[in-house]
């Protein structure tokens, strides 16, 4: 590495000169100049000015296990040294892969004990789709294709993940969707419940969106339906706990099939491996990505309910499906180190019995009371804070997102790291955090906000 020789305002202008980055405006960006993250440890990243951030997003909803862990970085390089890449085509396999897939196997749900590889969250739903789609030919019925999914649902940057996906501005720009989607409303009670609505009935209703796409396509024309369990990059969308249960009966009523995204949820963010677990549901697919790997490796594991293993396998004829990179040995290995990791220490039990708890509690406790929040929203190691102007009426600040990126600047300044997505702040902690880091969080958190609202009400 010989970064240390360059100045931050040379790796600037030569990022600036060549690198093109994901979800950016690029001449915004070329405006400010880019925060070089050289380094991280534990809870924390840091800048190339040596500056400490807690990394309240753990990376990209994906650092479960917290920065700096060697025994995933000793692991690497056993299987760089001993089999650094083979494939799994032409009748053959490797170990790593077929160890992590029956691993993956054991932690699932009882109905899952497939698992196809690929290298990101957005490979394996396009594999998904194509999958599902390939069941239903091989059950006979190939017009049982369309697949139903929710507005603000995220599923993938690819051309399938964001047809899938009902990110409005994505749309815009693909110039043609994978045909046959179509996306019905969100459980999303804070903006779409009505006046007197109980959170039990939104979710009834937010569900029923749901049974009328399906007889409105007729059911034989239905492949699925997919969602987030909560939906992450559209804001920590929580459903109402009636939601996930309905979602299953109407399912199993018309035989469409359930596929859930689990790119987020996955690998203990819960507080159970699995947030199918959590909401008390069994799905035919479930994605995964992220922390299958703490994010030390790109990896995905799409998960494959027995429903549609057991056709493929009894009805046999190709898939014509397959990346180069599926079931990659030293991600594969890596991913198996750090599920050790996570069973060893516990994080999962964790989650769900102490910090979560602890997390929610403090949030509702600090940060709900706050003038310029609306509502605080948890789920395990999943957080969402509305942004208003008005905490009694909801009304928004003018201009849409604005308020939550100027919390979102002042947080990073105050050493802490967390999103801001429309008018609404997200945290996803890495599973490491004790108490004592969740105080630590909420004490930045609320420095910012205090910051942030004299900024905002100064305005006119
Ligand atoms: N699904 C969900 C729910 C996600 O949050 C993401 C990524 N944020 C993806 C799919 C896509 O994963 P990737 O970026 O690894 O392609």
């Amino acid at each position: 590495m010989t970064y240390q020789n360059y100045s931050l305002k040379q790796l600037q202008a030569i990022d600036a000169a060549h690198h093109l980055h994901p979800f950016t405006d690029h001449k915004e960006l070329r405006g400010i100049g880019s925060r070089m993250i050289t380094r991280a440890d534990g809870p924390f990243i840091y800048d190339s000015e040596g500056k400490e951030i807690l990394d309240g997003m753990a990376g990209l909803w994906c650092v479960n296990i917290g920065y700096g862990r060697s025994e995933l970085a000793d692991a690497a390089h056993a299987q760089m040294k001993e089999l650094p890449y083979y494939n799994n085509f032409f009748k053959c396999s490797t170990p790593t892969p077929t160890l992590l897939a029956k691993k993956i196997a054991e932690l699932a749900p009882k109905n899952i004990n497939q698992v196809f590889f690929g290298s990101s969250g957005s490979e394996a739903n396009d594999t998904a789709v194509r999958l599902v789609r390939h069941y239903w030919a091989l059950e006979g019925k190939p017009q049982k294709n369309r697949i139903i999914s929710r507005q603000m649902a995220y599923h993938g940057s690819t051309i399938a993940g964001t047809s899938l996906g009902g990110m409005e501005g994505m749309h815009g720009q693909l110039g043609g969707a994978v045909p046959n989607i179509v996306h019905v409303m969100m459980p999303y009670a804070y903006e779409l419940g009505l006046p007197g609505e109980s959170d039990h009935d939104f979710g009834l209703r937010a569900a029923k969106a749901v049974e009328d796409a399906i007889l409105e396509a007729g059911a034989e024309n239905v492949a699925a339906f997919i969602g987030e369990p909560i939906q992450g990059a559209g804001g920590v969308k929580i459903p109402p706990a009636s939601y996930w249960p309905e979602i299953q009966r109407i399912c199993r009523k018309y035989d469409v099939l359930l596929m859930l995204d689990e790119v987020i949820t996955g690998y203990g963010r819960t507080g159970e491996w699995f947030a199918a677990q959590s909401m008390g549901i069994e799905a035919d697919t479930i994605t995964t990505a992220k922390a299958l790997t703490s994010g030390y490796q790109p990896l995905s594991a799409l998960l494959v309910g027995d429903r549609i293993a057991s056709t493929l396998v009894e009805k046999g004829g190709e898939f014509y499906h397959g990346y180069t990179y599926s079931g990659h040995p030293v991600a594969c290995a890596v991913a198996l180190k750090n599920l050790e990791i996570i069973e060893r220490e516990g994080m999962v039990e964790r989650v769900k019995n102490d910090t979560g708890p602890y997390f929610a509690e403090k949030l509702q406790a600090r940060i709900a009371p706050h003038g310029l929040v609306g509502e605080v929203r948890t789920f395990g190691f999943l957080a969402a804070i509305e942004i208003v102007k008005d905490k009694k009426t909801r009304e928004r600040f003018m201009e849409p997102g604005s308020a939550a990126v100027t919390i979102r600047d002042h947080a990073i300044a105050n050493g802490m790291m967390l999103r801001a997505t429309g008018d609404t702040m997200i945290m996803s902690p890495p599973l490491i955090w004790t108490r004592d880091t969740i105080d630590m969080a909420c004490d930045r958190l609320l420095m910012a906000l205090d910051l942030a609202e004299a900024d905002l009400r100064r305005k006119p």
